[in-house]
């Protein structure tokens, strides 16, 4: 691989190194995945004709336990992508102490353009052809962008299919009739908003006084906006792929959610029932979003939004980073330098793994959590590992990311170590 994303993506590890003593064998062990799968999907089009279309799956590290990640359908997917998010995945999974390795799978391909009935059957194909790369002992996938609990239900059915029994735990984020987590929906940005509200009073930062940015209003930026314009926050733009707005005011995030669930697309409206009017805003591309005079800005899209090109103009004071990797190695050194707070997506994000985890263990003990027995594990988990981070970036005056890797970092030396020695001599 040339310059990549993950060349990018593994150079935020050179400067955790250093802080935490490693053995040279977990450094050289933790450059490269474990192993990496691309597969061939033919599809039976509506129209008759037949379309094959690549997979991925990337497996990183299994010593802490089974892999896990989700699975991307999205037409930039590339094994150099899905790689990066599986490397992300492994220490997301030390980060949250989770007993799992990091994993990560993809489709090249435009979702929007299928039918229901295609879909089905290239997420059932996809399965086909990794079912003897996953398991509930082995690597364990879930929904990531464009991807859902129906896409997930169909994968688990037909890997139950191909091993003859019921197999809930091979993957999680299903619809609740077929084992999903009550909670699962919204655990990313649940998670998301127990980092905000542990990590602002740390700086002083009252809620009715902060004013938010979110790029990117699916899954995880949606909830979110919600949960912090209901705690307070003035959330005064959001945006989705076709584009954001902005209302100084604030908008109303529960309208706008209901209109874009309506009409797929973002407006500043402000509904009442069924009818929606819409409200003073200005209309934003999204990268105007990103350089906002806000004072959080959280990227919930995609990869390599915040770039060299655009950091020196980020008038946010604190980043949350709800996308993974939403900002590159170089965009991050000048955010250091220009005293930006990044709170890194292997924490901020960590909400939907966690609660995945969850699934799974319900699913292996037969025993189903309510609602609030969800957000309550939950919460205990974000709050403790972001209480160790923050202590991180106290004793050794090093920024939340570089807290986080060292954070996960010693957690997997410790695994790998624990391993003993049987590479040495079995390779
Ligand atoms: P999603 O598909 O529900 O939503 C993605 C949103 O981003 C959509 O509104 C889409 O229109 C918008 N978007 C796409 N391209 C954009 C662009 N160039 N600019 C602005 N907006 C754009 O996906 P999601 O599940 O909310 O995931 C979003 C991010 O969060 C991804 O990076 C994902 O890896 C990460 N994440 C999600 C979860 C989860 O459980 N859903 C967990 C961890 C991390």
């Amino acid at each position: 691989m040339s310059e990549s994303l993950f060349a990018d993506a593994s150079r935020r590890l050179e400067k955790a190194w250093k802080h935490v003593v490693l053995s040279d064998d977990t450094i050289e062990r933790l450059k490269y995945p474990k192993a990496s799968l691309i597969v061939s999907i033919p599809v039976r089009m509506d129209d008759g004709s037949l379309k094959v279309f690549q997979g991925y799956r990337v497996r990183y590290d299994d010593t802490r336990g089974p892999t896990k990640g989700g699975i991307r359908y999205h037409p930039d997917v590339s094994i150099d992508e899905v790689t990066s998010l599986a490397f992300w995945m492994t220490f997301k999974c030390a980060v949250l102490n989770l007993p799992f390795g990091g994993a990560k799978g993809g489709i090249t391909v435009n979702p929007k353009a299928l039918s229901k009935f295609e879909l089905e059957r290239l997420s059932r194909g996809y399965i086909d052809a990794i079912a003897d790369f996953i398991g509930p002992d082995v690597d364990i996938p879930a929904p990531d962008v464009y991807t859902n609990p129906m896409i997930m239900g169909w994968m688990m059915d037909q890997y139950s299919i191909i091993r003859r029994q019921l197999s809930p735990a091979v993957i999680t984020g299903k619809p609740i009739t077929l084992g999903g987590s009550l909670g699962r929906d919204t655990a990313t940005a649940m998670g998301a908003f127990f980092v905000v509200q542990n990590l602002m009073p740390r700086f002083d930062q009252i809620p009715e006084k902060t004013t938010v940015a979110v790029q990117g209003f699916g899954n995880a930026g949606a909830v979110l906006a919600q949960l912090l314009s209901q705690a307070g926050y003035k959330v005064v733009a959001v945006s989705d792929s076709q584009g954001g707005i902005y209302a100084r005011t604030g908008l109303d995030i529960p309208s706008v959610r209901q209109f874009k669930e309506a009409n797929r697309g973002v407006k500043a409206v402000y509904c009442e029932g069924s009818v929606c009017n819409i409200v003073e805003h200005e209309v934003l591309t999204n990268e105007e979003l990103l350089t906002l005079d806000v004072d959080i800005l959280i990227p919930a899209a995609l990869e390599n939004q915040i770039t060299a090109a655009n950091a020196p103009a980020i008038q946010a004071k604190y980043v949350f980073e709800v996308a993974n990797g939403p900002t590159t190695s170089e965009a991050d050194q000048i955010l250091e330098q220009r005293g930006i707070q990044v709170f890194p997506d292997i924490l901020v994000n960590a909400g939907g793994v966690t609660v995945s985890y969850f699934e799974w263990v319900q699913n292996r003990s037969g025993l189903y959590w309510t609602a609030e027995e969800v957000n309550q594990r939950l919460k205990q988990k974000m709050i403790e590992e972001t209480g160790r981070i923050w202590q991180i970036t106290q004793d050794r005056a090093v920024s939340m990311r570089t807290a986080a890797y060292i954070h996960g970092l010693s957690r997997l030396g410790e695994a790998i170590n624990a391993k003993g020695t049987r590479a040495d001599y079995m390779g």
